[in-house]
């Protein structure tokens, strides 16, 4: 089955269309974060409306509370949080991976004990699939160990060879036809065993490959090198996912290297924090000097919250600790990832080169 059509491409940058269950996802696309089956203070309404094709959510913590199978029993987990788009659900393992000590790796899985409660439980490849079958997802991804950046060579091709033999089990243990299920190329900081994995993992019938365990700490130069040699290895016909991996430099990055889809919860989390992503580079609305400042955030974005709401309304509601505080900023910065993925589609269908160094130097200045 055939999941993604190439309708132009700019070098290694493409724009295509993925189908899914639930409709066809333009690409490259960012799939907004809802960890507990929401986007933080974000309504499926105003989603949709600034332009979300697909959402993400974590397995980990929907199994743990409120459970895979109540949602289940409530018509699955588009009809829970009222979204009708595709979902994408992580197979939990970055999260378990997150544990530390509260976590036992075997063969069989991973045991863990959960942080909401300490009660005991074992993901293995086989419940991690069935668990995204009772959510109902329209993408599932593969269980996978992280690696740590600085892990070193053994250590990184055992993990390796461990995730190639559970990407087979989980395959094995595939319960819907109507969910596609994603691979996870890893191998830590070593490309020969990057591209070991992505031939390993292309033998099987994946219908798409996500490039994990990037982003950990490795710095801006080898992430950019090892994301970008390992997308030039995975198949033209199948969408690539670059995870976790979401400043909005990195992203342009990886587009130009040939990836479709990212999540992060960097435009959420550091909205709530009252930090914005502008086309004049980042602004951290607390700062005394929008106490009395009547312009909008960002005078160049048309979103509900800059066309109705001056800095200084915007800094007021942070500083004084107001749920609508979240509510704009989020809508703001998700607003302003969705139009950089926009533009960089527009840029690869109307092959205008020069976007890419243009947008590179303006948005260098979001970096911290
Ligand atoms: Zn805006």
């Amino acid at each position: 089955m055939l999941t993604f059509t190439l309708d132009a491409s700019d070098g290694a940058a493409r724009a295509g269309r993925m189908e899914t269950a639930r409709g066809m996802v333009e690409t490259p696309m960012f799939m907004p974060v809802g960890t507990q089956g929401t986007v933080k203070a974000v309504l499926p309404r105003d989603l949709e409306e600034m332009g979300s094709q697909i959402l993400l959510a974590n397995t980990y913590h929907l199994y743990l509370r409120p459970g895979a199978e109540l949602i289940q029993k409530l018509g699955g987990l588009h009809r829970f949080m009222n979204w009708n788009g595709p979902i994408l659900t992580d197979s939990g393992g970055y999260q378990v991976f997150s544990l530390g000590a509260m976590r036992k790796l075997s063969e069989e899985g991973v045991r863990f004990q959960s942080h909401l409660d300490g009660s005991y439980h074992l993901l293995t490849p086989e419940n991690v699939m069935q668990i995204q079958a009772a959510l109902g997802s329209d993408i599932a991804m593969v269980l996978d160990e992280c690696i740590p950046h600085d892990a070193d060579r053994e250590y990184a091709r055992a993990s390796t060879d461990r995730t190639i033999r559970w990407a087979e089990r989980c395959l094995r243990a595939r319960v819907r036809a109507d969910q596609l299920v994603f691979g996870i190329v890893k191998g830590g900081m070593y490309t020969d065993l990057r591209e070991r994995c992505v031939q390993e993992l292309c033998s099987m019938p994946f219908e798409g490959f996500a490039v994990g365990g990037l982003g950990v700490g490795e710095g801006e130069a080898l992430l950019h090198s090892i994301a970008a040699s390992t997308v030039g290895w995975l198949p033209e016909d199948r969408p690539r996912y670059l995870m976790g991996v979401g400043r909005p430099e990195d992203i342009l990055n990886a587009v130009r290297a040939g990836f479709d889809l990212f999540d992060c919860v960097l435009p959420t989390r550091n909205a709530r924090n009252g930090t914005l992503f502008t086309s004049a580079g980042k602004l951290s609305i607390k700062r005394a000097e929008f106490a009395n400042d009547s312009r909008p955030l960002d005078p160049a974005c048309d979103c509900y919250c800059c066309r109705n709401f001056s800095r200084a309304y915007l800094r007021h509601l942070y500083m004084a600790g107001e749920i609508l505080s979240s509510v704009l900023n989020s809508l703001h910065n998700l607003y302003f990832y969705h139009r950089l993925m926009e533009r960089c589609r527009e840029a690869i269908r109307l092959e205008q080169s020069d976007f890419w160094s243009q947008a590179s130097a303006t948005l260098r200045a979001q970096l911290d």
